[in-house]
């Protein structure tokens, strides 16, 4: 009997909690798991097993899948009939033949079977949403502008309506990048900006909508988009620069929420002990700081050009000197920058990676990357849409 035998049954599509200790931005699963399970989880699992290999691989015939799975012919046949009854894969044709026998039929993800809308919250004038694809395309983008405080709850609800009425499939659920320390059932426990202190955010989106809903802090939605789309490693932090400084970080492939699930909060960690500019927080020297879009835009208005670079530099030094007890502490191979090029992308990041090598320890950090990355200004969004396949499919 195969591990799927023992668990056939319902074909919903409730997140499995697949084991005690898995660990994620929100409620529900570790990110990429590889290996088969105890029986009892075992269904969910494999089904997750099945759409990763699919989503990361592409197209491939069920003889494939049970290769590169290692579940047997008959549970892989299983349960691509039942994946496909639920839309969430599709035959796509007959593989050109190469020998002698019947070609085999190429099942792959069905990224167009279901939508996905993500809404990205962390903006200064503009709340974004987008509906994405399963493939985290973009297939709808809508902007509306930021409003009084007090509206922006009933802004986010419609602007998530709208764009669950525009989906062209069913929606999977709905993922929203938010600034502000928020716990794994999407109560916001702190963000300053919007004035809300124990704001249960996903709980309202989903009694109006009657979806599943799965919020996360802006920098840590980021640094999923990072590691599904972008290529980044198990242990990368990402460096979030907008109107305040966040990050997210993933050690061992999976997602550090912190005790407080205020992991990554770097931005009014001070650094230095000289001084520096004053923060809005009421210290001074904190990161954000010195590197927040607004503090840089005004040191740079205020300087001769001939100082652009030398302002750029001090600001990335302070980020190598916040960041190297990070990089040696966790052995992060990697950061990323996410944030306005025409900053962060130059004299800022390189000296940032100078600062970072020299305070680290040469054998074993030398090789720290720093990069900017490219997912642009939809970084959230497509995080956000991580959320939901990772909470939904088991997909990452
Ligand atoms: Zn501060």
């Amino acid at each position: 009997m195969t591990a799927s035998e023992v668990q056939r049954g319902s074909s919903t599509l409730e997140p499995t909690h697949t084991s005690g200790t898995a660990r994620s931005f929100g409620p529900g699963r570790a990110l990429r798991q590889g290996a088969k399970v105890l029986p009892e989880h075992a269904r969910g699992h494999n089904r997750s097993l099945v759409l990763q290999t699919l989503f990361h691989q592409g197209a491939m015939s069920r003889a494939d899948l049970a290769r590169e799975t290692h579940l047997t012919r008959v549970t892989i046949s299983d349960l691509v009939g039942e994946l496909i009854a639920d839309g969430f894969v599709a035959e796509i044709g007959v593989r050109e033949a190469s020998g002698p026998g019947k070609p085999a039929m190429l099942v792959d993800l069905d990224r167009a079977g279901h939508r996905i809308v993500g809404l990205d919250l962390s903006g200064s004038d503009v709340i974004i949403g987008a509906v994405l694809a399963l493939d985290g395309s973009i297939v709808e983008r809508r902007e509306v502008a930021l409003p009084a405080a007090d509206e922006v709850v009933q802004t986010v609800v419609d602007l998530a309506r709208a764009l669950v009425e525009a989906a062209d499939a069913p929606v999977l659920g709905i993922g929203v990048g938010a600034p502000g320390v928020i716990d794994d059932r999407g109560v916001i426990l702190a963000a300053p900006n919007f004035g809300w202190v124990g704001f249960d955010l996903a709980g309202a989106l989903q009694l109006a909508l009657s979806l599943p809903v799965l919020v996360a802090n802006d920098a840590n939605a980021a640094v999923l988009a990072e590691y599904t789309f972008g290529g980044a490693g198990d242990d990368v932090l990402l460096v979030k620069v907008g109107r305040g400084v966040g990050s997210g970080l993933l050690a061992s492939g999976q997602p550090m929420r912190g005790g407080r699930f205020a992991a990554g909060e770097i931005g009014h960690v001070t650094v230095g002990t000289d001084g520096g500019p004053q923060c809005v927080c009421g210290k001074v020297g904190c990161l954000e700081a010195w590197l927040s879009v607004p503090s840089l835009t005004t040191r740079l208005a205020a300087a001769p050009a001939a100082e652009r670079d030398g302002i750029l530099r001090d600001a990335g030094e302070r980020l190598g000197i916040a960041l190297a007890p990070v990089v040696g502490a966790l052995d992060l191979s990697e950061i990323v920058l996410s944030g306005p090029p025409e900053l962060l992308d130059g004299p800022l990041a390189e000296r940032a990676l100078e600062t970072l090598r020299a305070r680290t320890l040469a054998a074993f950090h030398d090789g720290v990357r720093v990069r900017m990355t490219e997912q642009g200004q939809d970084i959230v969004l497509r995080g956000a849409a991580v959320m939901v396949l990772s909470g939904q499919l088991g997909v990452s």
